[in-house]
């Protein structure tokens, strides 16, 4: 059951990247992993975890499993080790099951390197009856504090992976974040049946990094302020969609390139804003916080926010896009002064009454027509707005009542995100061939689909209804109507594209007065939920304290010496100095501060 040849990690390293070394962490922790053992690795964003599984994962020659939350964050990476000429294949929920069946297949004769699943997949019937043939070396769990109810993250699916470990009991798992504490790190090595604790823990120190928070009623004239003093490339976080655009056309009439990103936009223009920006085409992208997952670009300067996140693992993971070359950059924390009533408010708010859940769940099975008893698998489209209709409630309660139900098992969200056609001929070629020339409807686009995708047969491909109508200048309607009655006839899957947000059933409908809602477990993450809203809140109102420290500290890794450039340090440093007689101090104090920002600022 060999995949391929056992190779030198290091000629792997080479040939495949093209890299010279490991990292010293990585090093460490493939070395773990190669002797077989369970190991946890916390590394931070950008610190390289994908090469920690994927190196000794093809040094070993065996099938790789990874299991990885996000649609988004599997295609990019599997998208990746393919053009490095890896096999690697996705199971996501999006598939057919032709389409997972092949794959499967595929995997179990051998013939893949690496196989991504989503968590909610490992309990289906198709997965769980290939499991024990497919020629396993390595579990790898990316995003692994998914795992954890104290963790931000939670997704039940993730204590699946469990009942994987049972089936190959002599399969080592490795487990990678960038954001745990050290009581979910604990539970994340307990929750994948650890046969023995082993965590190597990197440094998320990022010295290059200026942790600036600022308390402000003109939160727009320090961001332009900030856009125009400091050079180079910035994201500014916010949390609401609208605002995006707004912020963004202000930042425009100042003269500053700047662009909207938000899940409202279309496939199309995501993508457009992203890729001008990467490029340099755009100078700061205004995104909530559906941008930035899988992103790797080395040159962000700075990251505002202009809204407080929900926790601290947040914070930390989205101030940390800048300054990933190691070149000084800044994170900086715009509040003002109602915000912490606000922030408290809001995560409440985020925890619906199961009565409010019960009616959503109610209501979303309604307007899908699923019976009772059926849907398991299936995935449906989810209308926000159709349901707050129903149900009376707000849209944000609505969102937030499917995010229950969610944490609680009931379904899976998506992204809503990228999700363009795709096509899978399930005809056989005979068929596929009788048709080409015998239909003059249906024949010119499969035949064209053929020439300008190939390789359907094997997996879905990715097409443009646009460019095939271009091709047979026919509008694109045409060729929905030609592609959707082609699936009619069971000859090909078509995947409409889609930018809607839609949800997965986990398990069949169920009476909604049944609906498996503990009020203890929903009150326990509230609680949670509260208390890193409070770490949040003390991170942002420190008096004194160095920020680096505090939130170094809140992950576990407590620092031997200030970081002497956050605004805390500064604001300490300046402060010795003795206060000038004649002006009222605290008026010399924001003076002082004013214009040691300002030299932090210059970069
Ligand atoms: P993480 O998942 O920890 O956020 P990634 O695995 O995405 O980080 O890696 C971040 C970046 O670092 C990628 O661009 C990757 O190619 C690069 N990288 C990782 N390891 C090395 C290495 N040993 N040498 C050079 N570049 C590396
Ligand atoms: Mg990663």
């Amino acid at each position: 059951m060999q995949t391929s040849e056992p190779r030198d990690i290091h000629d792997v390293l080479r040939q495949t990247w093209g890299f010279s070394s490991f990292r010293p962490v990585q090093t460490k922790v493939i070395e773990h992993v190669m002797a077989g053992r369970d190991t946890l690795a916390l590394l931070p964003t950008g610190g390289g975890k994908s090469l920690c599984f994927q190196a000794p994962a093809l040094a070993m020659g065996r099938l790789c499993l990874v299991i990885s939350p996000l649609i988004a964050l599997m295609k990019d990476q599997v998208e990746t080790l393919r053009a490095r000429g890896v096999r690697a294949r996705a199971l996501t929920s999006e598939l057919s099951r032709p389409e997972i069946d092949v794959i499967l297949d595929n995997a179990a004769l051998g013939k893949l390197d690496f196989l991504y699943v989503a968590p909610e997949r490992l309990g289906s019937d198709l997965f769980t009856a290939r499991l024990h043939r497919l020629p396993l070396g390595l579990i790898a769990v990316d995003e692994a504090h998914c795992i954890s109810q104290w963790g931000y993250d939670f997704r039940p699916a993730y204590q699946r992976i469990a009942e994987v470990r049972k089936v190959k009991p002599e399969v080592p798992v490795i487990a990678l974040t960038a954001s745990a504490t050290p009581t979910v790190a604990q539970d994340i090595m307990e929750k994948l049946a650890f046969r023995a604790p082993n965590m190597i823990h990197g440094s998320f120190a990022r010295p290059e990094l200026v942790l600036w928070v600022d308390r402000t009623e003109d939160r727009m004239g320090r961001l332009i302020r900030i856009a125009q003093r400091v050079n180079g490339t910035g994201i500014v976080y916010m949390r609401e969609r609208k605002a995006t655009v707004r912020i963004a056309e202000t930042l425009q009439r100042e003269g500053i390139s700047a662009k909207a990103y938000h899940a409202g936009l279309t496939y199309e223009q995501r993508d457009a804003v992203q890729a001008s920006w990467m490029k340099g085409g755009t100078r700061v992208v205004v995104a909530t916080n559906a941008f930035g997952m899988g992103i790797d670009k080395p040159d962000v300067r700075f990251v505002v926010h202009l809204e407080s996140p929900p926790d601290l693992e947040s914070y930390y993971q989205e101030a940390g896009r800048a300054g990933r070359d190691g070149q000084r950059s800044f994170a900086v924390l715009l509040t003002q002064p109602h915000d912490p009533e606000r922030l408290r408010e809001k995560v409440l708010r985020s925890f619906p009454e199961i009565e409010e859940v019960r009616r959503v769940y109610q209501s979303f099975s309604d307007m899908n027509r699923i019976a009772l008893g059926s849907g398991a698998l299936e995935q449906y489209p989810v209308d926000l707005r159709g349901i707050a209709t129903r149900t009376g409630l707000s849209p944000a309660t609505v969102s937030y009542a499917l995010k229950a139900l969610e944490l609680d098992g009931a379904l899976v969200l998506s992204e809503g995100a990228r999700s363009p056609s795709r096509v899978f001929i399930q005809a056989d070629h005979h068929a596929v061939n009788r048709l080409r020339s015998t239909n003059e409807k249906l024949g010119p686009v499969l035949e064209c689909l053929l020439r300008l995708y190939g390789g359907m047969f094997e997996e879905a491909a990715i097409i443009e209804e646009d460019r095939v109508a271009q091709q047979l200048k026919w509008s694109t309607n045409m060729v929905v109507d030609a592609l959707r009655n082609l699936q009619q006839q069971g000859l090909i899957i078509y995947h409409e594209r889609s930018d809607d947000p839609s949800a997965t059933l986990l398990v069949p409908r169920r009476d909604a007065q049944r609906l498996m809602l503990e009020r203890s477990s929903l009150d326990a993450r509230k609680e949670r939920a509260v208390a890193r809203a409070e770490a949040m809140l003390t991170y942002t109102n420190e008096p004194l304290r160095c920020r680096t420290r505090i939130l170094l500290d809140y992950f576990g890794e407590p620092l031997a010496t200030d970081c002497g450039q956050c605004d805390r340090c500064r604001a300490r440093a300046s402060k010795a100095d003795p206060p000038p007689g004649v002006r009222n101090p605290e008026e010399v104090r924001r003076d002082r501060w004013q214009q040691d920002e300002d030299n932090a600022l210059q970069p």
